[in-house]
């Protein structure tokens, strides 16, 4: 079997008897007249099929039974867009039961769901193919007097795909790990561009370096970034959704790089803050440093048996030291560590989680609360004490119990924003260090320290 046969097997045997899944893949997207976005597959239906085209539908039983409906073989269309597998190929090709042309899915779909209880579906995934599910239900309901019996309920296959994306098998790391490679080369090349432009003298602009990350990405195979690309240079590292554009780059400046590369469907994540001119200034390696020893300490935390939050209060800890021995924060108006971290008087300068789980999506599915404590056994809150304005903070008891096969990344980071009360020397100095980590039976093995984070490493590598 291979990988995809033996997740729709797994699928197959979390299905009650009489339930089916239907799992289509995503809509093409116009971006504008003609144009269509680069086409992105679904990463649920990809999951269990390993396959690439657009306009598709899984169905599979209890059994295991897998049916496909497929783009027919069409010469025009594929002189235009494209080799297609066709359905006469794609079973055998891809391990089904049974393939079938697209264009037979209305007609044909209302048949392999009659008679059936449940249907799941994956409802993060194709909103357009659930108003058709709906349709084929509402038809099958029609002819309930010929004796069928209607499906009657449509459940959420997510629940059940999630819990095994969540946990990658040997197959996925494999690709994570070669994500990784290519994303780290990346950085390294861009890292050594921007030395080499500012010693030369040449104009440096944030995009330069996108456009360095971007070519080895794809001299490597990458298909297209797992998202886009982050180039801050100077104060720009202090806003956390930038992109990479036009501001200059400056010898002095800091710049964060937040970007990694989607390989045949897994994404990687990488970020990385270096000196522009090769060289950290004196206050720009106190934080980096700061930033580097609360990582340290989230991958000390990260294990089997370990919480999802301990990397993360491990960070927090580091970082908040750290403020303290700076100035950046005052035990006269802020109190010791621990007032510190109990009050969150760091948030001015960490605003964001340490981690988030990593795999074909860049943030991957899975829950991030115990799977015991969200169903009957989790008490809710009364309503009485429900403030429907502030988000439910998921209680640290209840945080994930990290296992093996589970990837997440650690990507601490401290951004100093001008004020009164900051020393001046650290003012818009911005950093984040971020690696790709798979938790192992014993430990955790980083994917993605390809490219270093020691200053003396990027000293020398830009050197
Ligand atoms: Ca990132």
């Amino acid at each position: 079997m291979n990988p995809f046969q033996k997740r729709r097997a797994f699928l197959a045997s979390q299905l009650a008897p009489g339930d089916v899944a239907v799992i289509p893949t995503a809509p093409e997207r116009s971006r504008n007249r003609d144009a269509n976005y680069p086409y992105r597959f679904d990463s649920y239906f990809y999951y269990l099929t390993g396959f690439e085209e657009p306009n598709s539908v899984l169905l599979l039983n209890d059994q295991a039974e897998s049916i496909l409906f497929c783009p027919p073989k069409d010469l025009e269309k594929e002189i235009w867009d494209g080799y297609r597998l066709g359905p006469e190929q794609a079973a055998e090709t891809l391990g089904l039961t049974k393939a079938y042309s697209f264009d037979q899915l209305d007609s044909m779909a209302p048949a392999f769901l009659s008679n059936h209880e449940t249907i799941w579906f994956p409802f993060a995934s194709n909103p357009e193919m659930k108003g058709r599910l709906e349709g084929w239900i509402d038809a099958i309901s029609q002819k309930v007097r010929t004796g069928v019996r209607a499906p009657h309920s449509i459940k959420n296959a997510c629940l059940i795909l999630d819990e095994m994306r969540l946990i990658k098998d040997a197959h996925e790391t494999d690709i994570m790990k070669k994500a990784c490679d290519i994303s780290a080369l990346a950085h390294i090349k861009a890292m050594q561009y921007c030395a080499r432009a500012l010693r030369l003298n040449e104009d440096l602009k944030e995009y330069h370096l996108e456009a360095e990350l971007l070519h080895e990405f794809r001299r490597h195979g990458s298909e297209y970034p797992a998202y886009t690309s982050i180039v801050a240079a100077g104060a720009n590292a202090c806003v956390l959704h930038y992109r990479a554009d036009k501001a200059a780059i400056r010898s002095g400046d800091l710049v964060l790089i937040d970007a990694g590369c989607e390989l045949n469907g897994y994404a990687s994540d990488i970020t990385r803050t270096f000196p522009a001119n090769g060289r950290f200034s004196g206050p720009q390696r106190e934080i980096y440093d700061c930033v580097l020893s609360a990582q340290e300490a989230a991958i000390a935390a990260t294990r089997t048996g370990a919480k999802f939050s301990d990397p993360h209060d491990a960070s927090v800890r580091v970082l908040c030291e750290g403020l303290l021995a700076l100035g950046i924060l005052n035990p006269k108006t802020h109190g010791t560590l621990e007032d510190v971290i109990a009050h969150k008087k760091y948030t001015p300068f960490y605003m964001h989680r340490t981690s988030h789980w990593l795999g074909m999506d860049v943030h991957d599915c899975g829950s991030y609360v115990e799977p015991t404590h969200t169903q009957e056994g989790a008490a809710s809150t009364p309503w009485s004490d429900l403030d429907p304005l502030k988000a439910p903070s998921a209680n640290a008891t209840q945080s994930r119990i990290l296992k093996p096969g589970m990837v997440l990344t650690l990507e601490p980071g401290l951004y100093i924003r001008p004020s009164p009360d900051v020393p001046e020397q650290y003012w818009n100095i911005g950093v984040r260090i971020e690696d790709d980590a798979l938790v192992c039976p014993q430990g955790v093995e980083l994917l993605s320290r390809g490219v270093p984070v020691a200053v003396a490493d990027i000293e020398h590598l830009m050197a």
